[in-house]
């Protein structure tokens, strides 16, 4: 094996360099030595990657900077090459998906894997055999308007995991517990190296022993089948607060899916739909309805019993000589903000209906206000059997 170079040399940087400047040095050479970007020299290109890599791993860690600073490439852990954080050779860690995938990343990718998924990849499969957070869930609930004007409590039912009962969550039968799988000697993955035409590469997988839980049970809990939970459909009380708007999302904590080895439970998400209502509307906090009216109220104004949300009836004089379309405000009697203490006005409009069957009495009543108006109505013809 040849000498190795120095982590800086490597990067073209100075020992002093700032934590921005190896990431840019770094950055650049990666860029210039990724094996994609040299179809013609892929050996040579793949073995500077390689270094390129192995260096800024370890001089963009401070720890491990520090350690390199010290004691060099053979440090007191043998840190470098051998038996480094990401074993022989490995600088690439990826999922099963397996080498010829290798071609479609963009530099981009690599990078993102490298700053994010790569390196913390390790990190976060290691918390997969921690306590985990149960899964959410999202359902959706249909209302009426009027439920989201006054606030509902409804049950509704859910399919959920719930923890077993007789193993409470170990899925070992009662009296046993599960073991430690001896496979990945629980740690749920195990870690392949692979020769490729890319060099040695570094493979992590979900240990398929225990599905990565790291644990082995063998004896199962009948109950659930060594599983740990049981599907159930529980009813769920749900209090939907007043003045809650389509699309709207109520959440109930702790409702969610059972989480894993002592992780916390899910959320049970509840998206709130709202039925159109026949006769109002909602805009922001306000409730919007039309109000029919008849000419002669619109002409000499009238008191009207307009119906609330809540079903009670509010009573508001119109004035005389109303306009079709005209709005009216009743203030206060809106939505409540679910976010503030306001609360929105009932505003509605009013639409004068003309009469389309008149008696004779209101015909004639009606010719000679025309008249007075200085109109012409015209005459009504008698049909032939009229
Ligand atoms: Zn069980
Ligand atoms: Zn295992």
């Amino acid at each position: 094996m040849a000498a190795k170079r120095d982590y800086y040399e490597v990067l073209g940087i100075n020992k002093n360099a700032t934590d921005d400047e190896i990431k840019k040095a770094y950055r650049k050479l990666a860029k210039k030595y990724h094996p994609d970007a040299n179809p013609n020299n892929k050996e040579e290109a793949e073995a500077k990657f390689k270094e390129v890599n192995e260096a800024y791993e370890n001089l963009s860690d401070p720890q491990k900077r520090k350690m390199y600073d010290q004691f060099g490439h053979n440090g007191p852990q043998g840190f470098g090459g051998q038996g480094g954080p990401f074993g022989q050779g490995g600088y690439y860690s990826y999922s099963s998906s397996g080498f010829d995938n290798f071609g479609d990343f963009d530099l981009g990718d690599i990078f993102s894997s490298f700053f994010g998924g790569g390196f913390n990849g390790r990190n976060n499969s290691a918390n997969k055999n921690g306590p985990r957070k149960g899964a959410d869930l999202n359902v959706r609930m249909d209302i009426t308007f009027e439920q989201s004007y006054s606030g509902v409590e409804k049950e509704i039912v859910i399919t959920r995991d719930e923890e077993c009962n007789v193993c409470h969550g170990t899925g070992a039968k009662p009296g046993t517990s599960p073991i430690k799988c001896p496979t990945c000697h629980g740690t749920g993955q195990v870690t392949q190296v692979q020769n490729t035409i890319l060099g040695q590469m570094q493979t992590t997988r979900t240990c398929s022993a225990c599905h990565g839980t790291g644990e082995i049970i063998n004896e199962p809990c009948e109950n659930c089948r060594g599983k740990g939970t049981v599907r159930k459909q529980p009813k769920i009380k749900v209090k939907i607060p007043a003045g809650i708007d389509d699309n709207q999302t109520v959440v109930l904590r702790g409702e969610g899916e059972p989480g894993k080895k002592g992780g916390a439970k899910g959320d049970l998400y509840i998206t709130v739909k709202i039925k159109n209502h026949s006769v109002f509307t909602r805009k922001g906090n306000n409730v919007l309805c039309e109000i029919p009216i008849t000419i002669t109220q619109a002409t000499l104004g009238a008191e009207l019993e307009i119906p609330m949300v809540d079903g009670s009836k509010e009573k508001y004089k119109i004035p005389e000589g109303t306009q079709t379309g005209s709005k009216f405000t009743i203030r206060n009697k809106g939505f409540k903000s679910i976010n503030s203490n306001n609360i929105g006005d009932f505003i509605f409009t009013v639409i004068v209906q003309t009469p389309k069957r008149l008696s004779k009495e209101q015909r004639e009543l009606l010719v000679q206000l025309a008249r007075t108006m200085n109109e012409q109505p015209p005459v009504k013809k008698r049909g032939l059997f009229g």
